[in-house]
């Protein structure tokens, strides 16, 4: 029996799981409806029913799982293996053993994490700062929410709850807009997919912005950022809103360069795929906003594992053990170094 690894990533929607082996080759994968109205210990059985059919697909299932780990959308306890608050889930998840539940029905040890500091693993070990020795980095998640991670010389930083590197929820406007967290005028009310598409829908509906209005057939439920950044070719006030919720992700971006001098900016999320308008935004308000030191050596990229970040990050994160120690300190750092980059997938 040769060993492998399964990384899962929990969301809101849909679940998708692999098989890795022990070089961090994907061997299997495939993704389930999450069906969260389930209930979490029907769901966490659903995720194991789903790891069992996929190792089966590998080899003629003659592999072996010999650990497992799963990003979850929320505040998670990483020591005890408890989910604390899913804010997205029907009844929140609060205390439940989800390390516990998938051990018992695969046999191996699980280790969870928050879904954004996952993918950031996944972009470390396995995307921008993939063979990067004691690399410091800041990753952006851009999408329903913003969220975020932050890795200090090779090491993800989780601070004594795993929620360190919420890069979303720093305040941009002091009385700006009532956050999801309770603060106002967070990054995200400003700079996440739906606030920047509700600007879009707004110029939309005030016939400001008639190439959007042509593409989305008028239809506001349709706009979306990717269909903004095409308008903004034609529409001049549809890239005036892309650039100026730009600015603020590079105002935020200058913040974290300014207290961290990390060497790379990583923007990922669906927003992100608006492309060089928001990375060349972003890297110009460092440039402008940044003036303790040079910040030539920063540099500013999209992601490159796009929605396979958060996966190959619980592949990564399944390659450990936890012991006493904290997991920042003995764990996530090793695994940083340890081994080699993905090789192709196979689906
Ligand atoms: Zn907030």
């Amino acid at each position: 029996m040769t060993g492998c690894v399964v990384g899962i990533d929990l969301g809101g929607t849909a679940i998708k799981a692999a098989v890795a082996d022990v070089n961090g080759n994907v061997l299997a994968q495939g993704s389930i409806d999450t069906q969260s109205h389930d209930g979490p210990s029907r769901v966490l059985q659903r995720i194991a029913d789903h790891v069992i059919q996929l190792r089966r697909r590998c080899s003629d299932g003659g592999v072996n799982i010999t650990s497992v780990g799963m990003g979850v959308p929320g505040l998670v306890d990483v020591q005890s293996g408890v989910s604390k608050f899913l804010p997205n889930f029907p009844t929140q998840w609060r205390d439940i053993p989800i390390t516990a539940q998938l051990s018992d029905s695969l046999g191996c040890p699980v280790n969870i994490l928050n879904d954004v500091r996952t993918a950031t693993l996944g972009e470390l070990r396995f995307g921008r700062g993939r063979g990067r020795r004691n690399l410091s980095m800041a990753f952006f998640s851009l999408g329903t929410g913003v969220g975020g991670g932050v890795v200090i010389d090779g090491r993800l930083r989780l601070g004594p709850l795993g929620a360190a590197g919420e890069l979303g929820h720093q305040t941009m406007q002091p009385n700006g807009r009532r956050c999801g967290c309770g603060n106002h005028g967070c990054l995200e009310t400003i700079a996440s997919g739906p606030a920047i598409a509700a600007e879009g829908v707004r110029l939309m509906r005030m016939g400001l912005a008639p190439r959007l209005y042509e593409l989305v057939d008028g239809d506001s439920g349709l706009v979306t950022t990717q269909q903004m950044s095409i308008a903004a070719n034609d529409d001049p006030l549809i890239r005036q809103a892309i650039e100026q919720a730009a600015n603020y992700i590079g105002i935020a971006a200058s913040n974290v360069v300014t207290i961290l001098h990390p060497e790379m900016i990583v923007l990922g999320g669906g927003v992100a795929q608006i492309g060089a308008l928001l990375v060349d935004t972003v890297r110009k308000v460092i440039t402008e906003r940044v003036g303790m030191f040079p910040t030539d050596g920063v540099t500013v990229l999209a992601s490159e594992l796009g929605d396979q970040a958060g996966v190959l990050g619980a592949i990564a994160l399944a390659d450990t053990t936890l012991t006493d120690t904290t997991l920042a300190e003995s764990t996530l750092g090793a695994i940083a170094l340890g081994r080699d980059p993905l090789g192709p997938t196979n689906t």
